[in-house]
């Protein structure tokens, strides 16, 4: 069983899962390329995978057989898992409790050639969809408190199967990354009675000269601080704390402008390996007034090394101010910007 360790001094917390240790990718041997026959997450190939947790079919196939447009899967190298207690326990000064989480995968296409960027923006929605419906379902279990969504788009961003996916992990704690987060935007709250990120986003369409691109719904910028060149921080303009309350009208919104985010990296900087992460936040009510979910997509332009390791600061060698105008004034097809 994984097993979940804190850090006495800076109080995160470590998955010590030996599991994963198992996975095609480990430690840096990386997979060749797989062949549609030889993909797990191809059609045809469902028995490779565990049993499907949920899939979207049109055509009334049955579950673990092709007929399937998106699939979700538990995670066959899980970093969590999910049957057992928490039992946290004190081992000397140190503090420990079993790695109960879970671990899903969402293959975003039966397609293995097709990245998300080059889907129909109907499939993207479906993406979006489900990203919401594993999020509604697992944010019942008590014993979960934060439900991070991701996505790893090519090896240099630590993706081990080619074919187009993302993930989720719920875990038993709140990750400090997002910790940070709720902590400055509370602190924000307290003192101006306003939303941080509402704030950001009317200084930046005052500014505009860090939008990348917006719709009526949505604004995609630089951010001012940003650690990394091109990254780019996604937002719905109203404020929404929880990603699964975004109202369903939007959703044509957001798949568009994810797909033209998307769309820019890759035409501009060459079909870059990426992440991105959904920050909503975590289960429960009492974030409700200061808290406001977002996408952050992490081009992997540049590796993170010894002084960022040593610090946590970042030295980012493009202005964002340069980054979002570059992006923003690429030609890209118009099928791509339309909702
Ligand atoms: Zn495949
Ligand atoms: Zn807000
Ligand atoms: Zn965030």
């Amino acid at each position: 069983m994984p097993e979940l360790r804190k850090d006495p001094i800076i109080g995160r917390w470590v998955i010590i899962s030996t599991e994963r240790g198992k996975r095609p990718s480990h430690f840096g041997q990386t997979e060749k390329t797989l062949s549609p026959k030889a993909c797990p997450f191809c059609p045809g190939n469902e028995s490779a995978t565990p049993r499907e947790i949920i899939a979207f079919r049109s055509d009334g196939s049955k579950a673990n057989e092709p007929g399937w447009s998106l699939r979700v899967v538990s995670n066959k190298y899980p970093a969590l898992i999910i049957e057992g207690n928490l039992d946290r326990e004190p081992m000397g000064i140190y503090d420990r409790m079993n790695g109960i989480g879970a671990h899903e995968v969402i293959i975003e296409t039966p397609d293995h050639d097709h990245d998300l960027v080059d889907l129909p923006l109907q499939q993207i929605k479906d993406v979006l969809w489900a990203y919401r419906e594993r999020s509604l379902d697992l944010q019942r279990d008590p014993r979960f408190k934060y439900i991070l969504i991701f996505k790893n788009q090519g090896e240099a961003a630590g993706a081990s199967v080619e074919h187009s996916h993302s993930q989720l992990i719920a875990t038993p704690i709140i990750p400090k990354r997002v910790a940070e987060e709720l902590v400055g935007a509370k602190k924000y709250f307290d003192y101006k009675e306003r939303c941080i990120f509402c704030d950001i986003i009317r200084q930046e369409i005052n500014d505009q000269e860090r939008i990348v691109c917006e719709n009526d719904s949505f604004i995609a910028y630089s951010p001012y601080a940003s650690r990394f060149p091109f990254e780019i921080w996604l937002m719905p303009k109203a404020h929404i704390c929880h990603y699964i309350e975004t109202d369903i009208d939007m959703h044509d919104e957001l798949a568009s402008i994810l797909r033209q985010i998307l769309a820019r990296l890759k035409e501009g900087l060459a079909n870059p390996s990426y992440n991105y992460i959904l920050h909503t936040a975590p289960v429960g009510s009492e974030y409700r007034d200061f808290y406001h979910w977002h996408i952050e997509i992490i081009p992997k332009l540049t590796k993170v090394a010894g002084f960022e390791w040593g610090t946590g600061f970042y030295i980012n060698p493009t202005r964002p101010e340069d980054a979002a105008k570059f992006l923003r004034d690429l030609p890209i097809p118009k099928k791509t910007v339309s909702v």
